[in-house]
This record gives C-alpha cells, sequence and structure tokens, in this order.
C-alpha cells in the first residue's frame, strides 16, 4: 500500500478537517490529511492570506510537517470589504450567527438590491517547515439578501445569495455549496500545487 506524503490540516474544527478531505482527496492523491492539536497563535494578520498563513506556519513549525490552513469571510461592496477578516465577530464578542447577521442586515437596510454586492472570500495557506509558503485566493460572488432564508449551512449562509442562484446559499444541498464555495475554489487550486510538488522526500514548492 502507498502512503501518502502526510499533511496537517491547521485546525482543531473537525468539521473543517473532513469538508477539506472531501475537496482536496481526488484533487491531490498523493497526500493523507491529518488532524492538529498543537498550539493556536494569534491571528493578528491584516488580510485573509495573513491570516491563514499564520496558522499554517504555526502548524508546520509544531508538527515537523507540511502544513495547510485556511481563512474565510464574507466581503461586502458598500461596506469597503467589512466585514472581511472581522466576520466571526462582526456582531460583537459572542461570535454568534445570529448577531453577525443581524447586524449587517441592519447596516444595509437602506441599501438598494443592486448595491447589496458580496462574496465569500477564503484564503488557503500551504506552509513547510523548510519556511517555505504560497497561498491561493477563492471567491465566491454573490449579494446579501435582505432576510434570512434557509435552514443549511453556518455563518452568513442565509443572507447570501450566490450569483446566478435565485436560492440563498443556505437553502442549496451539501454538494451544491461544496461545488461552488469560495473553500473549493481556494483549496482547488492549493490542491494542484501540492499534488504538483509531491517528490520523493516529501513536497517543495
Ligand atoms: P473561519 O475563520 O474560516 O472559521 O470563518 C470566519 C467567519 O466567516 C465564520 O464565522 C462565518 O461567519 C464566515 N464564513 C466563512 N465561510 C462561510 C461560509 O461558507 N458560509 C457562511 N459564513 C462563512
Amino acid at each position: 500500500m502507498t502512503v501518502g506524503v502526510q499533511v496537517v490540516l491547521a485546525s482543531h474544527n473537525a468539521h473543517k478537517l473532513e469538508e477539506l478531505g472531501r475537496i482536496i482527496a481526488p484533487l491531490a492523491p498523493g497526500i493523507e490529511l491529518v488532524g492538529y492539536d498543537g498550539p493556536e497563535p494569534v491571528e493578528n494578520g491584516l488580510s485573509f492570506e495573513e491570516n491563514a498563513l499564520i496558522k499554517a506556519r504555526a502548524a508546520a513549525a509544531h508538527a515537523g510537517l507540511p502544513a495547510i490552513a485556511d481563512d474565510s469571510g464574507i466581503v461586502v461592496d458598500v461596506l469597503g470589504g467589512c466585514p472581511g477578516i472581522f466576520s466571526a465577530r462582526w456582531g460583537g464578542p459572542s461570535r454568534s450567527d445570529t448577531g453577525n447577521v443581524e447586524l449587517l442586515l441592519w447596516q444595509l437596510s437602506d441599501i438598494a438590491d443592486e448595491h447589496r454586492a458580496a462574496g465569500f472570500v477564503c484564503a488557503a495557506a500551504l506552509a513547510l517547515p523548510s519556511g517555505a509558503e504560497t497561498h491561493r485566493l477563492g471567491v465566491w460572488p454573490g449579494s446579501i439578501l435582505r432576510a434570512p432564508a434557509g435552514e443549511g449551512g453556518f455563518g452568513y449562509d442565509p443572507i447570501f445569495r450566490p450569483e446566478g442562484e435565485t436560492r440563498s446559499a443556505a437553502e442549496l444541498s451539501a454538494a451544491e455549496k461544496d461545488a461552488l464555495s469560495h473553500r473549493t475554489r481556494a483549496f482547488s487550486a492549493l490542491a494542484e500545487v501540492i499534488q504538483g510538488g509531491i517528490t520523493a522526500d516529501g513536497i517543495s514548492i
């Protein structure tokens, strides 16, 4: 049996390990994704890319293995790209999905439909123990609805209508969201880099 090159996923979230495993497995069959239980660094970057790299670097240094990480959120044009890297705590320190959604809807309450453009953004980063690193950005364009719709997904999904869709992201099936999402776009691109960089000694970029 061939054992793939081990790559650490720098997240304590089991759901993410499963979701990213689904995305990456077919595109980078030469790797085996493993979980991470090391320390979580302070995410003090000023962009999705910086925060993803901070997490990947910390995990690569701790585990002594190549590591991947992501950072994601929603960017709203009329808000100059906010909530952006503050997406998880936009509605306050409780970090609740409901609070985040309510505040964003209230802020946009006077904004006409044609000016509610937004996008989900994901930065996917790869860091090697040698210090080499790279990242890819995935964007899922759409707009912000006037009220939540749908029961699926999480976070801002109920108020995000993907471009070309009549439904919210929370009304898509998991498979439909997987096929389109910012995370899929970012990690598909990164998986190609990883698969192309596999050598007898590990991964080179
Ligand atoms: P994280 O840092 O990738 O865990 O995500 C930051 C925040 O962005 C989350 O708490 C969500 O509010 C939001 N977010 C990221 N991806 C999605 C998504 O696919 N759907 C809905 N909200 C998302």
